[in-house]
């Protein structure tokens, strides 16, 4: 049994034809999106067999019957929700799989989507029909601003994707692939950012008078207008700090002697990438 490589049937919620719920995204786009990278990161990272509804399936039996004739160790479906709610939720079948749910939960939490707890639905087609373990998770709510809106993203769905990709390598035991050792990073690495080109905050960040944590923080009334604008914070003594989405101009670019790159705007100074964290993109 322990030399047998483990199966993860993954299904994307819906279908190529179905886009499930629709709010201030399309469920099926946050479906895919998150599966895509949640397998990408197990294929890269672990030792295991992948198999996908391929989006042509759509009846919750037909996807039931591919995952049991194909044996899978475990199901994950991807899902959002509707109903103005706020946060994520495991659904699983019964009692039986509260321990599956929690597992789930732990890293959707550990990326900082709040939970609503896991909760029993023997009435979900895919939960009752599947012979193995099977978990859907509903990742946040579509139709509510709110909780959507830190994860509607690229860079949100693959939060969401690593982290179920880490629940199922916790849950099935996953061996870690061998892996060449990591190169050095190119000393050119600045290189990435261009003075004059624009990039997007993918956070909220300080601004600060010079490139590093150990310049002090701007108060909102050194910003530019346009930094006032981009400020969260109003008053205008309170500390400048850029809100996320934030597009800002690159005058100049610095790499610290720890590699960590920072970004001269016209309001001060941020921080773009501090290890592997890239913060403005
Ligand atoms: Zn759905």
């Amino acid at each position: 049994m322990s030399t047998e490589i483990k199966k993860l049937y993954i299904n994307r919620g819906h279908s190529n034809t179905d886009p499930g719920a629709v709010g201030y995204i399309k469920e099926r786009t946050g479906n895919v999106k998150v599966g895509d990278y949640m397998e990408a990161y197990l294929l890269e990272n672990y030792v295991v067999q992948i198999r996908s509804n391929p989006g042509t399936l759509s009846s919750l039996s037909a996807i039931a019957r591919d995952a049991n004739n194909w044996g899978a160790d475990l199901f994950v479906s991807i899902h959002f929700n509707a109903g103005k709610g706020d946060g994520y939720e495991s659904l699983v079948y019964g009692k039986s799989r509260y321990a599956l749910g929690k597992c789930f939960e732990k890293y959707i939490l550990a990326v900082g989507q709040n939970s609503r707890g896991v909760k029993y639905r023997p009435d979900l087609g895919v939960l009752r029909l599947t012979n193995m373990p099977a978990i859907l998770g509903e990742m946040a709510f579509v139709d509510n601003y709110k909780d959507i809106q830190d994860w509607n993203e690229d860079f949100e769905f693959k939060k969401l994707g690593i982290a179920y990709a880490k629940a199922a390598a916790e849950w099935l035991g996953l061996p870690k692939k061998e892996k060449a050792p990591a190169k050095k990073p190119a000393a050119t690495t600045s290189a990435k950012y261009k003075v004059g080109k624009n990039y997007t905050l993918q956070t909220r960040l300080k601004v600060r008078t010079g490139a590093g944590t150990n310049y002090a923080q701007k108060k909102v009334k050194n910003l530019t207008s346009g930094g006032k604008k981009a400020a969260v914070w109003k008053g205008s003594n309170d500390g400048a700090v850029f809100e996320k989405g934030t597009v800002v101009t690159a005058l100049q670019v610095e790499t610290l002697s720890n590699g960590n790159i920072w970004i001269k705007v016209p309001s001060g100074w941020v921080c773009a990438k501090e290890g592997k964290e890239i913060y403005i993109k």
